[in-house]
């Protein structure tokens, strides 16, 4: 399968880097084709703007997700857009790999989800949750915390690590119609001893090699619902 690795992460010899690499090394071990967008190496440009379209439907007044679907349509995106976009309709599996910033990803990487998750494409009107655009391909989240593991579920101080991911896993990447695999997590990686990272690595290489056997989390699909979006009585 085409795999595509969207790494954020401004050391590249951070933990994270890590875990990167070795996804990396990992997947095409067992054939697979990886392309990896190294957001801080690449110096990606995380703010959508007007900047972002050669040419405007509306010179007027920018409606942001209205020039999207024209500029993909007719292909004068921003060439930093366009080659991300590329990469991620190119792949089956795209990992997501960042340390969590404020319960969430880093503001590089929100960035590439504004920018790259193209409205026309991606979603729009009633393409989204199991009818989004990027049906078929599969997401897989990263993440190091500074957190420790009994910090996050329910009833813990900060619940449910899904509830606090809900704009990525729910808002984003379902909603764009990817099937989204449950997170992979290194808790409290700063504070703890060289063997318990390693330990991490040895869990996160395991897990790749085994990606066929994860069951997708559950989200809403559209059936379940009316034209209005209410839900259908079960
Ligand atoms: C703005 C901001 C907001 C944050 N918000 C949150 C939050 O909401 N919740 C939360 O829990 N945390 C939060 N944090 C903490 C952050 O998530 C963690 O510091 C980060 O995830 C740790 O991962 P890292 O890759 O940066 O670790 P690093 O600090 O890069 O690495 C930790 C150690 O691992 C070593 N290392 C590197 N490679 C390897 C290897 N191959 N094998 C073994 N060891 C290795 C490094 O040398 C280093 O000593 C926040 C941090 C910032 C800056």
């Amino acid at each position: 399968m085409n795999v595509l690795i969207v790494h954020a992460h401004n050391e590249p010899q951070s933990f994270s880097s890590a875990l990167c690499q070795l996804a990396e090394e990992t997947l095409q071990g067992q054939g697979h084709a990886v392309q990896v967008s190294d957001l801080y190496a690449m110096n990606w440009n995380p703010v959508a703007s007007a900047a972002d379209f050669a040419e405007r439907a509306n010179p007027d007044y920018l409606v942001y997700a209205l020039e999207q679907r024209e500029g993909a349509k007719a292909k004068t995106l921003a060439a930093d857009i366009q080659g991300e976009l590329d990469k991620l309709l190119w792949a089956d599996l795209v990992i997501f790999n960042f340390p969590i910033y404020w319960f969430s990803a880093p503001a590089i990487l929100k960035g590439w989800f504004d920018r790259v998750l193209v409205s026309g494409i991606c979603y729009g009107g009633k393409r989204f949750y199991d009818q989004g655009g990027l049906t078929g391909k599969q997401a897989l989240l990263s993440v190091t915390l500074g957190g420790r593991e009994h910090m996050f579920g329910e009833g813990a101080i900060h619940g449910p690590l899904e509830d606090m991911l809900r704009p990525i896993l729910r808002g984003t990447l379902a909603y764009t119609g990817m099937a989204v695999l449950p997170p992979f997590v290194a808790w409290h990686v700063p504070y703890i001893g060289n063997d318990a990272r390693q330990d991490f690595l040895r869990q996160y290489q395991e897990r790749l090699q085994h990606l066929q056997s994860d069951q997708p989390l559950a989200f809403p699909r559209l059936e379940q619902f009316d034209e209005r979006l209410y839900p259908l009585p079960r």
